[in-house]
């Protein structure tokens, strides 16, 4: 078994962007600046919040947090995304999900300009990406895609199953495993005998929000296993939906969590954000 390890990529790769992005300040006298807009304080968003201004800023990028109340009106939220939509020094927004219950989250994706929606929800970055002209990819999926090249895994002729249909995770894993070529199953809470389904998979993937919930009874000797989920167990620790323990004993690679998607996913936003900072200079 090989542990897939997130954390020692994703610290390389942000070590090259960082690089990167010396060498465009030099070039240009930018860098890219990506801005966060969180409204509320849900801890668990305070957290992924802090991570991705804390990565941000050790790239070298201009980084903003835009703490908002949680009384704060949809309309003041259009306002403040608006102002950050025309300013030229920031090429990333991303508003932190979710949103509090009074807000329309989809009005809120479409109201960001979708040349910075560096997350890649707004509906126009999705209908070019499910129509295999990708230019804003969900950084998770996005993620996941660059662990398995890593680790020398072609999803090619290989059969897929996708545990999770969420627009952020599952939906967009499944197709990015299509267009590896892969024959991809998407299963979910009404999936009959699920853990058969799983155990025909090459490659499973995992995002449901239920701690330890696959266990070996759900995997085929020998498949890759890619654990998306973060949940906290009793005393507080954070834990995947994968039981890993006994389920690193029948897979031939596996993610741990901590330590295996979530770095990625912060990277992957930066690559992004990069990327929309080069395409608004005309550079790429
Ligand atoms: P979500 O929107 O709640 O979707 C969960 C999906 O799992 C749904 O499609 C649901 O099926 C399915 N599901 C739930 N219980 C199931 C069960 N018992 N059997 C089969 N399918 C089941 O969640 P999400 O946003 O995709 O996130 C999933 C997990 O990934 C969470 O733990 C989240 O914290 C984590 N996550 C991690 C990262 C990262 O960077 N590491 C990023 C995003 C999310 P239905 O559609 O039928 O309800």
């Amino acid at each position: 078994m090989t542990r897939m390890d997130g954390k020692a990529l994703a610290a390389k790769l942000q070590e090259q962007l960082a690089e990167k992005t010396v060498a465009l300040k030099e070039q240009v006298g930018i860098e890219p600046g990506l801005v966060v807009i969180l409204v509320g304080d849900d801890p668990a968003s305070q957290v992924y919040v802090r991570n991705k201004e804390r990565s941000a800023l050790a790239a070298g990028f201009r980084s903003e947090v835009v703490r908002l109340k949680a009384s704060t009106t949809q309309e003041e939220l259009l306002a403040v995304i608006a102002h950050y939509n025309q300013a030229a020094e920031w090429h990333g927004i991303l508003v932190q999900l979710p949103l509090p219950a009074h807000m329309d989250e989809e009005a809120v994706l479409l109201a960001i300009d979708p040349s910075k929606d560096v997350d890649g929800f707004h509906p126009m970055n999705m209908g070019k990406f499910w129509s295999g002209h990708p230019v804003m990819i969900p950084s998770t999926p996005a993620g996941i895609m660059e662990l398995l090249r890593e680790y020398g895994i072609d999803p090619a002729g290989k059969k897929a199953v996708m545990i999770g249909r969420s627009n952020i995770v599952g939906k967009p894993m499944a197709q990015l495993l299509l267009d590896a070529n892969a024959t991809v199953t998407i299963a979910h809470s009404r999936t009959e005998n699920l853990e058969q389904v799983a155990r025909e998979a090459d490659i499973l993937v995992v995002a449901i929000g239920s701690g330890h919930f696959v266990t070996k009874d759900f995997v085929k000797q020998g498949a890759v296993v890619i654990d998306v989920g973060m949940n906290r167990d009793e005393n507080g620790k954070l834990i995947g939906d994968v039981a890993y323990d006994e389920v690193k004993e029948l897979a031939s690679y596996i993610t741990p969590v901590p330590g295996g998607v979530g770095p990625m996913t912060i990277t992957m936003l930066l690559e992004q954000t990069y990327q929309a900072c080069k395409r608004f200079l005309d550079l790429g």
